[in-house]
């Protein structure tokens, strides 16, 4: 049987990774449209050995998805080139926001729970035991800002849960659907009347899964989240070797232009090449592929087409030493309307010389187009985080060492909808027989242990249904 993969990100390569580990008889190829590897994750190193990350830094250790990502460093050998940031640290501890006019680090400790912390105008546990009293209301779903008002406040969904989305996905808090991030709570809400009711009766039903080897470590040593020592691309690029070695061509610069799909039938048109496999893995984005399906599928186009991406702006700059306040960094509420999503204290997290600072700035997102139109310049973009620099955290030196990158829709937003539109699309691809298996970022998840279990997921059932065929 012959298995093309469709993007050579760290999901289609992780799927060539998984299909080789479950069957290794199948003829598989990675077709990847640009000529590199690794998609969104990038590490440039500098000439002086700092590490500019453009898309991805950290990955989180826990979760039946982080420990499959262990897993799978563990069995690519990579353990040695791990550097977590441990539970202790500054970089673990102390998380920011910028609100107010001011840089306000967020509670860290149980403790701190009972205590009134800025920006918030009392102690985050009376926001929690607002819970036990705010009465339910049912619904599909709603925003993930909805829920939290209407369960914790608005304090709480302004400045914990909107800063929180703009990290993880650049979103706007407002679309975003609940079930990204907090499905299990809303769940014991619609269930039970409140989330509180919810996690009373369901006290002794917590899943546990054995640990792998590498995630008894990180439990025991307390990691926070990790990367590597060699950046996070290190993951990609030993994927590569390792499915390289084990004889999976990989075709770069062959940009999929139109699909054609049918029962049996898979034809893949690259350029004026026509490849033709027999089943095909698609780890490109719901919104490219939504392109390629459109005129033999349309309704299979407009759902995919609902799961739209943002485009983020990634300024990495390397200053002298600052003297920065500890910490992750911080993020910005939307409610501050300033064009900064985040900043990340890189040089905090993974330390490169005590005469550096080296920082990222995040900007766009859900608000790219408003706020920097459809092509900004670098220039533009660059002052532009210098100034929002100076803003909120003082900074007047001009940076060493820069770099601007555009990243255009690189961030699926799961908005309020999305499981059902996930759900009618395996429907239609099931029920017209397509011999097509998705992963990637646009479905279940957006981090990179999400990806890889999704590709995990994909290679597997590829494999069952061959095995159902024999
Ligand atoms: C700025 C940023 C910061 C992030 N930070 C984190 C983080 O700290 N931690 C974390 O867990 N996650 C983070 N993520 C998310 C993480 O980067 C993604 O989950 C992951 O990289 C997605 O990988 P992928 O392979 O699914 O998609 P992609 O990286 O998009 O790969 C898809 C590949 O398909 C190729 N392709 C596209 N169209 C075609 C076509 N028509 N024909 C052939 N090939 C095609 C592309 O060139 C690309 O190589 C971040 C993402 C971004 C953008």
């Amino acid at each position: 049987m012959s298995v093309a993969i469709l993007g050579g990100g760290l999901s289609g390569l992780s799927a060539a990774y998984y299909l080789l580990k479950s069957n290794g008889k199948l003829s598989i190829r990675i077709l990847e449209g640009s000529s590199r590897l690794g998609g969104w994750i990038r590490s440039n190193k500098l000439d002086n050995g700092v590490i500019f990350e453009e898309g991805p830094r950290t990955i989180r250790p826990r979760g039946l998805a982080g420990d499959n990502t262990l897993s799978l460093v563990q069995d690519l050998g990579l353990e040695d080139r791990i550097t977590p940031i441990y539970a202790h640290q500054p970089a673990a501890k102390n998380r920011m926001v910028y609100a107010k006019g001011k840089l306000h680090s967020l509670p860290s400790s149980f403790g701190g729970l009972f205590k009134t912390t800025p920006p918030f105008s009392k102690p985050l546990i009376m926001y929690l035991l607002n819970d036990i009293i705010a009465s339910s209301k049912r619904v599909e779903d709603e925003s993930i800002y909805d829920f939290v008002n209407r369960r914790f406040g608005q304090d709480l969904a302004d400045y914990l849960i909107s800063p929180l989305i703009c990290g993880i996905c650049a979103g706007d808090s407002k679309e975003i659907s609940v079930n990204f991030l907090m499905k299990g709570l809303f769940e014991y809400e619609q269930k039970y009347g409140s989330i509180y009711k919810g996690l009373v009766r369901n006290l002794f039903n917590v899943e546990k899964h054995e640990l792998s080897e590498l995630g008894v470590k990180a439990k025991r040593e307390k990691w926070s989240v990790y990367s590597f020592k060699t950046g996070l691309e290190t993951l990609p690029k030993t994927i590569e070797s390792h499915v390289r070695s084990r004889g999976v061509p990989i075709e770069l610069n062959s940009k999929c232009t139109k699909l054609q799909l049918s029962p049996n039938n898979v034809q893949i048109q690259l350029g004026n090449k026509m490849v033709a496999p027999e089943h095909l893995i698609s780890s490109i984005s719901s919104q490219e592929l939504s392109r390629l399906v459109r005129d033999q599928h349309p309704v299979l186009s407009d759902l995919l087409g609902n799961i739209r991406n943002v485009t983020v702006a990634v300024i990495n700059l390397q200053f002298g030493n600052l003297r920065l306040r500890e910490g992750f960094g911080f993020l910005v509420p939307p409610k501050e309307r300033l064009p900064v999503l985040g900043v990340i204290f890189d040089s905090c997290c993974f330390p490169c010389g005590d005469d550096r600072t080296v920082l990222t700035v995040m900007m766009g997102g859900a608000w790219f187009g408003r706020l920097f139109g459809d092509d900004p310049g670098e220039e533009e973009l660059l002052s532009t985080a210098q100034k929002y620099l100076k803003v909120t955290m003082g900074v007047e030196e001009a940076p060493r060492e820069w770099k601007v990158s555009v990243l255009r829709d690189c961030i699926p937003q799961y908005t309020v909808g999305h499981d059902g539109w996930v759900r009618e699309i395996y429907r239609y691809i099931e029920a017209n027989r397509l011999p097509l298996t998705l992963c990637g970022s646009s479905y279940h998840g957006v981090g990179v242990n999400d990806v890889i279990y999704s590709s995990r997921n994909a290679a597997e059932s590829v494999c069952k249904s061959i095995n159902a065929m024999k």
